[in-house]
């Protein structure tokens, strides 16, 4: 037995999947998600008002409710659908959009998804793991240059990467701290996606100074997932994956984030099996997810699959899945990343999106790298908006949205059922905002081109006078704060 195989025949731990199983059934029923999807039938105004109504008060769809929604094809109804996401997304996160880029680690992978560039039997794929020196280089760039305050840190799935250079590399990114035209850079918040886990590995994690924790569960139809991961990988443990959020909740780790690769089955399944995986997670973790986020499938090196899918996702569709996830789980975070394009992205974040990234570069070690563009053979897929995260400021300026890089939530406690609540009681603002604020100026002053910190400064008066309208007696003490940041500290927080 070599290392390798070793390495991957201790991973996956039975006892922590059967806990979570019901009469030896997972959560999630193929038959009966279908059976639901074809029972419904366009809804009159009435029922969709009565639906949207739920939605509004923030209040979880069930998986009935959401089956008519995915049916409706009245324009007029589909606007009233549009108008009500909107207004939850402003109830719930106001006009805030968060920012991240992701950072890869590495590309060696044990398995062999059909639609993925990073798969063992890639050949083409040219294989690196970055050494604690480079993720140091990697991250000055993010935090010296561009001026990034969260990451979400990709890893494949190999012994290279397990969980011992995942925590180490963590340590190395927080203990990063670059100089800026008026104070420092650091990351503040690391979010991770990685393979499945077992309780014990994720307790080292959340202990390492985790944000979020996401897995995708990439496609939820039972027999779509055994045909993309073959048999004898990792990967093809439906299960493992399936649970590994329930496991991540049982570690301690409270903000766990969901996805669906699109474009591997019928997107109307999986945003039904979405939602039955969050209200599990709410019914029986008492915590649903974070985040969830919507990946399409982009084309990849040596993947049939990515080009040929027959259930590859258009552009109206991707919008309605959006609409519904906004409408379906109203509380949750929604992020959407750069494999999408510019014009998508806008329309997107007004369909109830809160979370994407910028100045995005997916090669190993490509930040750091001068020169580099977009080289499939380094990458997992290509990119669709290789906008900065300058661009994306100033562009999110002039749709009226404040670029927040707050990152307080998770270091005061502000997490998981905690967070839920505020959200739920669209009170969360009361401290996201006043947060946002304080690191948007922090940005502006570091970062922005003269034209970007013109139109930025115009939001951020905007959101002053709200502020100030609100609670005029906090206000002083919170305008301090402001006045601190101008003056070059950082990284404060209320
Ligand atoms: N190896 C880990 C895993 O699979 O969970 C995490 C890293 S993997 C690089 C992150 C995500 O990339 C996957 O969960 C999948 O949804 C997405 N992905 C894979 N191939 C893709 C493609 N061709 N286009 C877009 N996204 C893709
Ligand atoms: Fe490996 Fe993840 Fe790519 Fe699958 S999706 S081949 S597990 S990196």
């Amino acid at each position: 037995m070599t290392a390798e195989t070793a390495w991957i025949a201790d991973r996956i731990k039975q006892n922590q999947i059967d806990r979570y199983l019901d009469q030896g059934h997972d959560l999630i029923d193929d038959a009966a998600i279908w059976k639901k999807i074809e029972a419904a039938r366009e809804p009159d105004a009435s029922v969709v008002r009565a639906i949207l109504a739920r939605s509004l008060a923030v209040q979880t769809l069930t998986p009935e409710e959401l089956a008519l929604l995915i049916r409706v094809q009245d324009p007029e109804m589909l606007r009233e659908m549009e108008t009500a996401a909107f207004q939850i997304k402003k109830k719930v996160y106001d006009n805030r959009i968060v920012t991240f880029a992701p950072l890869y680690m590495g590309n060696y992978c044990v398995n062999n998804c059909a639609y993925c560039g990073f798969k063992h039997e890639n050949l083409r794929a040219k294989r690196r793991v970055l050494s604690q020196d480079e993720i140091r280089r990697e991250t000055e760039i993010l935090t010296g240059k561009i001026g990034h305050k969260r990451i979400i840190a990709v890893y494949g799935e190999h012994p290279l990467t397990g969980i011992d250079y995942i925590l180490e590399s963590m340590k190395t990114i927080y203990g990063v701290k670059t100089p800026t035209k008026h104070g420092f850079g650091n990351i503040r918040r690391i979010n991770v996606n990685a393979a499945p886990m077992s309780v014990e590995e994720l307790v080292r994690l959340r202990d390492g100074g985790l944000g979020t924790y996401q897995v995708f569960q990439e496609t939820y139809h039972h027999e779509t997932y055994a045909k993309l991961h073959p048999k004898g990988t990792l990967k093809s443990d439906y299960r493992w994956r399936l649970y590994a959020m329930h496991r991540a909740m049982e570690a301690g780790i409270d903000d766990v984030g969901i996805g669906v690769l699109f474009g591997l089955y019928d997107w109307r399944f999986e945003v039904m099996a979405l939602l039955d995986h969050a209200i599990h997670l709410e019914t029986k973790m008492g915590i649903g997810p974070h985040t969830v986020s919507f990946p399409r499938m982009e084309p990849a090196l040596n993947s049939e699959y990515a080009e040929h899918s027959p259930y590859k996702v258009s552009d109206e569709d991707f919008k309605k899945i959006i609409l519904l996830i906004r409408l379906a789980i109203p509380y949750t975070g929604m992020i959407i990343t750069a494999r999408e394009t510019a014009r998508m992205r806008r329309e997107a974040i007004s369909l109830g999106i809160t979370q994407t990234d910028a100045s995005t570069k997916i090669g190993i070690g490509s930040y750091s790298e001068e020169g580099q563009g977009q080289e499939s053979e380094r990458q997992q897929f290509m990119l669709g908006d290789t906008r900065s995260l300058n661009e994306l400021v100033r562009d999110l300026a002039e749709m009226g949205h404040i670029t927040s890089f707050c990152t307080a939530g998770y270091r005061c406690g502000r997490t998981g059922k905690c967070i839920m609540d505020l959200l739920r009681s669209g009170q969360e603002g009361k401290f996201c905002k006043l947060n946002a604020v304080l690191t948007f100026q922090e940005w502006l002053d570091d970062f922005a081109t003269p034209a970007t910190r013109k139109a930025g400064l115009r939001v951020l008066e905007k959101e002053l006078e709200e502020i100030k309208a609100k609670n005029p007696q906090g206000f002083p003490v919170f305008y301090q704060f402001l006045e601190r940041v101008r003056k070059g500290e950082r990284d404060l927080f209320l």
